[in-house]
């Protein structure tokens, strides 16, 4: 593939003709190139925007809401070759590739019907000769920048809120990943939004993020990534005031209460660690097991992930490689810190180079024993597929334990008994918290963390909020 930048309703190559090379994490082999924005390219997708927000906002919301149900449809109907492409430069297995343009495509569905009801407000004056209005509008060209784990889905639940608000996008996707994205805009020129409502640069990430924050005409940033990336560009954003959103890292703790149902806790624990090989911000890092049931648990979870076979994800693998050898690193680092301090692996435990040895790297789904607090894996994200398991046995000491972490993403619990579920509930100080179930992506619902896990609110009523700013018209009689 040779993906190109968009821009301007039209795509096109780098200025100076500069691209990068975007690999196959799973062979390590290059599978095409990718336009590299230069500078020049930067500033005329900031004019386009600023053209474009022009153009979008003079659109009724219900034609926005038109263009958006056709490229819903579009995304349908093209989620294999989408899906193909994530895997490809991604890894991850196929149907979780198809799952997640499938959830991408929800969002653009959902804010086809939120942005058409926006509404204002008429207020009761305190004076006959004085009407009072509220109006809610777009707040201006806005910077998208996502990371490579959900490399469509982080992109579209921003787009798809600002686009129905009426704010026109230059995203930028992550290095690793820009196909996807490229794929995606493909869909968005088909659907005919007004020129420059939608741009998309790939390239430096540092000169394209400083270009973009630099700049007074954007006005908002939306980022998903690293919390340390995320606290540089929130202090970059504060020169020229922009609005700010910052989804960041988690380290989402998982409490298996005495009383849990074990079948639907290991079946939960499963899916919350090893899904897109735990890359992900929400992925369970830590478990916490009541002592009382730990032999019966373990047993059951040890079996279920003995199960999952790490490859190729384009060949029915259930875990695919990592990202890149930093990623990597990090995870056997966490590894072999726990096993250095005492712990002990009870499946998986050593990663390896994929095919013949010169591919990329692959890591089974791990668990680890006798795991402690002070261990580097119970404080920092892993971003791997391996889980920890600690041990308790007093409910108020586990929350303590669970909220003993400056971030604040998503926390599990499993539990059947309604007061704990309710301490839970009250007790963790997270984001999002799922109890007994591992999912919180639906699309009504706000996703995103407390802490240092980041603000703002992605979904539902909520996401289109952070796109909306409001206006006061005082009309005196
Ligand atoms: P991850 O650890 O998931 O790769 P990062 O925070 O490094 O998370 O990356 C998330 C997104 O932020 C990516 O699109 C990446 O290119 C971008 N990014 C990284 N560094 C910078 C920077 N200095 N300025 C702007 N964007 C950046």
């Amino acid at each position: 593939m040779n993906g190109k930048l968009y821009i301007g309703g039209k795509f096109s190559a780098a200025t100076d003709g500069a691209t990068f090379d975007v690999v196959n994490p799973y062979n390590l082999k290059k599978i095409g190139e990718q336009a590299a924005a230069t500078k020049v390219d930067v500033v005329r997708a900031i004019d386009f925007a600023e053209s474009g927000f022009a153009a979008l906002k003079a659109l009724t919301a219900h034609r926005r809401a038109d263009l958006l149900r056709k490229l819903y449809t579009a995304m349908l109907a093209n989620e294999r070759e989408i899906a193909q492409t994530m895997t490809e430069e991604q890894g991850k297995p196929l149907k979780e590739a198809i799952g997640e343009v499938r959830y991408a495509a929800s969002y653009v569905q959902w804010y086809a019907e939120e942005g058409i009801r926006v509404q204002g407000d008429i207020l009761a004056p305190s004076s006959s000769k004085m009407r009072l209005h509220v109006l809610r509008e777009p707040v201006g060209p806005v910077a998208l920048i996502t990371p490579w784990n959900f490399p469509l889905a982080m992109m579209v639940r921003k787009l798809a809120p600002a686009i129905a608000a009426g704010c026109s996008v230059i995203a930028k996707p992550a290095g690793q990943t820009p196909f996807t994205a490229v794929k995606f805009f493909e869909l968005i020129d088909q659907v005919g939004f007004p020129e420059g409502s939608c741009q998309l640069l790939t390239g430096s990430a540092a000169m394209i993020g400083e270009a973009l924050l630099d700049d007074f005409r954007i006005r908002k940033l939306s980022f998903t990534g690293s919390t340390e990336v995320g606290k540089m560009l929130a202090q970059k954003s504060a020169a020229t005031l922009k609005r700010v959103s910052m989804e960041l890292g988690g380290h989402a703790p998982l409490i298996i209460f005495s009383d849990a149902d074990i079948k639907k806790a290991v079946k939960g624990a499963v899916l919350s660690k090893y899904l897109n090989s735990g890359q992900a911000c929400i992925a369970s890092n830590r478990l916490y097991v009541h002592a009382a049931i730990k032999a019966d648990f373990v047993a059951a979870l040890s079996e279920s992930v003995r199960g999952l076979k790490e490859g190729n994800g384009m060949e029915n693998a259930d875990i695919g490689p990592i990202i890149d050898q930093n990623a990597y690193q990090k995870i056997a680092l966490h590894v072999d810190d726990a096993l250095a301090k005492g712990g002990k692996v009870l499946t998986g435990g050593r990663g390896y180079r994929a095919a013949d040895g010169a591919g990329g790297y692959l890591y089974p789904a791990t668990l680890l024993d006798d795991v402690d607090d002070e261990m580097l894996i119970v404080n920092e994200e892993t971003f791997g597929p391996v889980l920890p398991i600690l041990t308790f046995e007093d409910d108020d000491d586990v929350i303590r334990r669970a909220n003993a972490t400056p971030y604040g993403l998503a926390a599990y619990a499993y539990t059947e008994s309604l007061t704990r579920a309710t301490k839970v509930m009250e007790g963790l100080e997270f984001g999002m918290i799922g109890i007994n179930t591992p999912g919180l992506g639906a699309v009504q619902t706000p996703f995103g963390g407390v802490k240092m896990s980041g603000y703002g609110r992605e979904g539902g009523k909520y996401g289109i909020e952070e796109y909306l700013q409001t206006k006061v018209v005082n009309i005196g009689l």
